[in-house]
């Protein structure tokens, strides 16, 4: 069994059926980009394997735990990564990773703590409240809280927004340095060339349901049909309109 594990999971938001019988898998040390059109339904999905709303039905288990049923076990296993930082406004960038090393059971946070203030660059800022730091340094203290209690699943939303080109290039590192180590990871974004760069494997889902699915390098030959080569924003662009065209 993968770490990660979806098996036709779909979500309903009312009668509207947002997400529809996905299933997929991440192995360990694997980053699979999921990607779609603006409405598609990666966020659904993020959040039911997250465990922030239960899906209409289908099964997700992290690292064997099945998300709804041993929610807490699952979630140990796991961090999330909105596209949008959410920070305690009264806590500080030290006392952010405090908490969260207590949250987690964290044995001798500041052992852990002081390497992902190196990484992300925020050794300068350790007594800085959110209100102080900007987009980017928000982003980075996030993920760096994530990182703390070295999460065997992770999953990005739009990782890359608002940093500069030296935090874009150390966030690329830092991502595929955790799938090295062992870690599964989701990655969602619009930014194909990213997609391209990181995951070894992709989702493309449209209206909800998949329509293509697995390694990266698979999909692009099957889009150029063995004639050279295309990069994946042409082979996405190619699979979405084919399914507008169909329809
Ligand atoms: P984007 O690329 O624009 O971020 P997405 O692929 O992440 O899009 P979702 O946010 O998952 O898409 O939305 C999928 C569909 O579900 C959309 O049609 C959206 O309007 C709908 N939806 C999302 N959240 C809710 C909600 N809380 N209630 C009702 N409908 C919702």
């Amino acid at each position: 069994m993968h770490p990660i594990e979806v098996v036709s999971l779909s979500k309903s938001y009312g009668d509207f059926a947002a997400v529809r019988e996905l299933s997929f898998s991440v192995k360990e040390g694997e980053i699979l980009g999921l990607v779609g059109p603006n409405g598609a339904g990666k966020t659904t999905t993020l959040r039911a394997i997250a465990g922030i709303h239960p899906p209409s039905s289908g099964q997700i288990r992290i690292s064997g735990f099945d998300v709804r049923e041993d929610g807490v076990e699952a979630k140990r296993r796991l961090a999330f990564f909105p596209d949008e930082p959410r920070l305690f406004d009264y806590l500080s960038v030290e006392e952010h990773l405090q908490f969260i090393g207590r949250l987690y059971g964290t044995r001798d946070f500041r052992a852990g703590m002081e390497p992902l203030l190196a990484e992300f660059d925020l050794q300068d800022k350790r007594k800085a409240m959110p209100a102080e730091l900007s987009r980017g340094m928000k982003q980075k203290l996030m993920i760096a809280c994530g990182f703390l209690h070295q999460p065997s699943v992770m999953i990005f939303d739009e990782p890359l927004t608002g940093l500069d080109p030296l935090g874009i290039r150390r966030m690329k590192e830092s991502i595929s340095n955790r799938a090295k180590a062992g870690a599964s990871i989701i990655l969602s974004s619009h930014l194909l060339h990213l997609v391209e760069e990181l995951c070894d494997s992709v989702l493309v889902i449209q209206n909800g349901a998949s329509v293509a699915y697995g390694p990266i390098e698979e999909l692009k030959w099957r889009i150029a049909q063995g004639r050279g080569d295309v990069s994946l924003e042409e082979a996405f662009l190619r699979i979405t309109n084919d399914e507008v065209a169909a329809k």
